[in-house]
Parts: C-alpha cells; structure tokens; sequence
C-alpha cells in the first residue's frame, strides 16, 4: 500500500450523475498527482438495485472523461465470504449480535419521546435473553447482524474538514437478509485493496466514525480521508435525475461534448478557466487541493 493509492466506489444502481463524477475525477487527481495507483470498485452489495447495464454504463462514464485504473474492477457480490471472515473475527471478540427489530420498529423507538438520535439504534436487542430470542425464532424473524459498541467517541483527520469526532454505534454487519453491510464491507476492501487514502463524497463523513472504530476491532490499516464536498441543485437539494441533464448521456443528447463537461468540472474543482479545454494530464499538473472549494458546487443545467 502506497499512502496515496486511492479508488473510486460507486455503487451500480444507475448512471452517474455530474456529482458522481466530481467525486471520481477528484479521487482519481488525488492519486494521480502523487502518481499513485488508482482503482475503481463496484460497491454493489445489493443485488436487487445494483445491475450489470449500471456497471457498464458507469465504467463507460468514467472512460469517456479519460479516467484510467490500475487492474480489475472489483465487485463487492464476489467478496461476501471476506466480509463473513471479518464478522467472524468481530464474534469472536464477542462483538456481533443477533438484532430481530424491523425497519419499522427501529424508526419508532428512535421517535419515541426519549428517542436516540434519527438513525440511531436504540439497543433493543443488545441484551436480549434467551426467551425473547427463541420467541422471535419461532415467528420466523430473520436477524440482522450488529456489533456491540459503547458508543465511543471515534476521532480522525480529513484532510479538508481538519481533526473530526464522532460516535460509533451498533451498525449493522449483516442485514437480516444475509447481505453484508456497507460499513463493513468498505474497510475490509479499503485494507484489502492497499487502499491509502479516501476521496469521497461529505455525506460519508458521519459514517467515517464507524468505520474507523471497525478498522480498529479488525486490525486493519487506516486510510487518510478526503471527504470533498457535494453537487447541489440550484433549490440546494442533492443532485439527481430530477435535478435536470446531470448524466453524460443526457448532456450529449443536449450538444454538450464531453470535453465540455470536463472542463466544467475543472472549473468546479478551482482549475479556473484556465481549465478549460486542458486534456487531463495537464489537468493533474494544474489540481491544487488548497484551490478545491470548501462549499458545495451548485449546478445549474
Ligand atoms: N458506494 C458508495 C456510494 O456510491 C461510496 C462508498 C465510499 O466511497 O466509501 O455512495
């Protein structure tokens, strides 16, 4: 593992949108400054969203704006019994738990007058006996899988938002339908794929406590973070398909070259005008991380 060999991890469940792109172009000018490895890795745990057509549109997408990647495409659907082996390790330290709450019940316990914070589990199956256990056995309730915490205060650094302080809770590690949990499965590959340093989206930054404190459990390596801030429409909601011409396909269909849209992102990225029109190898001599704006980018199509 080199400190700065970075990756790109979309999730297949449909085109990428012009901040999805943002992202990739930045993860892959982080690397390719240092001139370090860069790969791409299919995040797609869910096999009733995620599809073949979205892989290969994506990939296409990250092609067209002449983004490259050193080795295979890993997919995440090829790696369940590594997330298993992890879990594994977490039971043996008498970390994992069996969680039997529905969707539903999880939403209303968090609403409940006391209620934890939104999201927050509320620990309703951390002590449960051997009674209540066989009972939701016996109703047919599948568990989800959770690890046990104490809700410690995990610090880090992002390199753009500085020292950072969250709490990990008890995340799932394997949904009730068997499928391994996000959380779970990105710091194993992150380890696994020698990958040092992420570049991703800030609406992960709230999930980067958790995985921290996995990676601890797990023994694993820690990455140093770059959380870049999101594409916003112009009413400051995040960017999707309703947003207007986001895809490349889209904005193709428009009259818009790629080129064009590349050099729209450099823009955004604070390359400047100067951005404009430059092929991307010079775009990796004119990236400053210091020029990368703290704010959100508003698109207006
Ligand atoms: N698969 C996640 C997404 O598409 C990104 C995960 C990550 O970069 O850690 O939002």
């Amino acid at each position: 593992m080199d400190a700065s060999d970075g990756r790109f991890a979309p999730s297949p469940t449909g085109e990428l949108h012009l901040g999805n792109l943002r992202t990739a172009l930045l993860a892959w000018l982080f690397a390719r400054r240092a001139s370090a490895r860069f790969i791409v890795r299919m995040e797609d745990l869910d096999r009733a969203t995620s599809s073949l057509a979205h892989e290969q549109a994506q990939l296409r997408d990250l092609r067209l704006i002449g983004l490259d990647w050193d080795g295979p495409v890993v997919r995440q659907s090829d790696r369940f019994a590594r997330y298993r082996d992890a879990i594994a390790t977490l039971d043996a330290l008498g970390l994992v738990y069996r969680c039997y709450c529905t969707r539903r019940e999880i939403r209303e316990a968090a609403s409940a007058p006391q209620g934890v914070a939104p999201g927050a589990y509320r620990g309703t199956c951390r002590e449960l006996g051997a009674t209540a256990r066989s009972r939701h056995e016996q109703q047919g309730r599948p568990p989800a899988l959770r690890l046990r915490t104490e809700n410690e205060l995990v610090s880090f650094v992002d390199r753009l938002h500085g020292p950072c302080q969250g709490p990990a809770d008890d995340v799932v590690l394997c949904r009730n339908d068997g499928v391994p949990a996000y959380n779970l499965a990105v710091v194993v590959d992150d380890d696994e794929q020698g990958v040092g340093e992420v570049v991703r989206g800030d609406d992960l930054l709230e999930s980067t406590p958790r995985q921290v404190h996995l990676i601890g459990l797990l023994g694993l390596r820690l990455p140093s973070y770059v959380h870049v801030p999101l594409v916003v429409a112009a009413d400051g909601t995040r960017l999707a398909k309703r947003s207007g011409a986001v895809t490349l396909q889209r904005l193709a269909q428009l009259g818009h070259t790629t080129d064009a849209v590349l050099a729209l992102l450099a823009t955004s990225i604070g390359i400047g005008e100067a951005g404009a029109g430059m092929p991307l190898q010079q775009l990796v001599n004119a990236f400053d991380e210091l020029a990368l704006p703290r704010v959100p980018w508003v698109y207006s199509p």
